[in-house]
């Protein structure tokens, strides 16, 4: 998936948490959200939350990153 502006690739985190973007990050407008990556045990199972609240953001980046289990932290 390429950005129809800057034709760089569109992360998928974004993708997931937006499915129908046509832009990258720095070609949106949006703000920034966070996509926190909950994977759960050996299964394939997984599922991405997504915090729209840039404040909760910063609280739960900090949380994530003491406790150690926010695995795949990225923006989107
Ligand atoms: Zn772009």
């Amino acid at each position: 998936m390429k950005c129809l502006k800057c034709t760089n690739s569109i992360p998928e985190g974004r993708l997931k948490a937006m499915p129908g973007t046509k832009v990258c990050v720095s070609c949106s407008d949006t703000p920034k959200w966070y996509v926190r990556n909950i994977i759960s045990g050996k299964t394939t199972y997984s599922e991405a939350e997504i915090i729209k609240d840039p404040e909760v953001a910063k609280k739960l980046r900090k949380m994530d990153r003491r406790s150690g289990w926010g695995s795949n932290l990225y923006k989107c």
